[in-house]
């Protein structure tokens, strides 16, 4: 089968690759239907390390169960499922706390020698937990929706949560990508009474209106916390999505924060120091987020999309077929596409 996989920086290929099998009893193999490229994904695209091996690349996915183990309970041959970006077995006291992605068995997909989902097919461990199976057909017209439940919907929310979001609170969202604008979504869906997108690409931020957003704050630095201040009664926001994971955004994050407020974090951070540590405490911020457990969150989000509430899947503005995924991780790199679709 074909798969992509990186191998330097800037160096993605679509290879011929052995087809994926039942390992463990417990295992699945998935045939994509739908997968993406992520935000999270460019990172390694910017500076990974020349590889021999490469990595197979991909965390997100819809697809059919085209096989599984003797010890799979709840899945059969056929079934159309979402594939969260991590493995969950379901059954262990994190999984049943909705703490998915501290899974004592936990591997994130695309990452560290795992199997990607930028691929026709991939070997899926834990199946039972991972997998979330979905009540429509393969060309459902929500497919791009539904996509988003394996990782960016679901990640806006948990920043959302995370930032203790509450009915007729402002949020300010720091990030205009993809997890950023499900973000927006996510905030409006609690009640976010104001929402403030920070971010200066047209394109994003009309999405982000359309999606909720009441205010835009296009400048940077010192400039965007005045801007932010401004427009929140002179305190800032209640609650802050930080949804990039750079020194410059986490710094923004804190600063524009009200006093008491709370941040929500779900941008991979790329600096092993939090910055801003002093304005943190003296604010008295609460600080929480991490990799989102979106497998836990399928449940409360899933009816919105399919009662149509919510219609994330505009996020992906871009659809390619293998062959194209190299020129889509380009895209995304050079902020032409906000995301891109990929259909194997
Ligand atoms: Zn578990």
């Amino acid at each position: 089968m074909r798969a992509t996989v990186m191998h330097a920086a800037g160096d993605v290929r679509i290879e011929d690759v052995s087809d994926p099998t039942v390992i463990e009893p417990t295992d699945a193999i998935l045939r994509v239907t739908r997968a993406c490229i992520c935000g999270s994904d460019l990172w390694p695209y910017a500076s990974m390390q020349p590889s021999e091996t490469g990595q197979s690349m991909g965390h997100e996915a819809v697809g059919t169960v085209e096989d599984i183990g003797p010890e799979v309970r709840t899945l059969k041959r056929g079934d159309l499922v979402v594939m969260p970006f991590a493995i969950s077995d379901g059954t262990c006291q994190f999984c049943r706390e909705g703490l998915n992605t501290e899974c004592v068995h936990v591997a994130f997909f695309g990452t560290n020698g795992m199997n990607g989902a930028q691929a026709e097919a991939l070997r899926i461990p834990h199946a039972d937990g991972t997998l979330y199976k979905l009540p429509v057909g393969e060309d459902d017209a929500l497919m791009p929706s539904l996509l988003t439940l394996a990782d960016v919907l679901g990640t806006g929310h948990h920043a959302a949560v995370a930032a203790n979001i509450t009915s007729g609170k402002s949020v300010a969202v720091v990030g205009d990508g993809a997890v950023g604008l499900c973000g927006v979504i996510a905030a409006k869906r609690l009640g976010a009474e104001q929402i403030i997108i920070l971010g200066r690409h047209p394109d994003r931020i009309a999405l982000a209106r359309e999606f909720g957003a009441t205010d835009v704050v296009s400048e940077r630095g010192e400039e965007a916390l005045e801007r932010a201040l401004e427009l929140t009664g002179g305190f800032g926001p209640h609650s802050v999505l930080e949804c990039v994971g750079t020194v410059p955004s986490t710094r923004t994050a804190i600063s524009i924060a009200r006093p008491g407020g709370a941040i929500g974090r779900v941008g991979v951070p790329q600096e092993e120091v939090m910055p801003a540590s002093q304005p943190a405490f003296y604010k008295n911020i609460t600080i929480g987020g991490g990799p989102a457990p979106v497998r836990a969150y399928i449940d409360e989000l899933l009816p919105d999309i399919l009662e149509g509430r919510i219609e994330p899947g505009r996020v992906f503005d871009r659809t390619v077929d293998l062959d194209g995924v190299p020129d889509g991780y380009r895209a995304m790199a050079a902020r032409e596409s906000i995301k891109v679709m990929v259909t194997p």
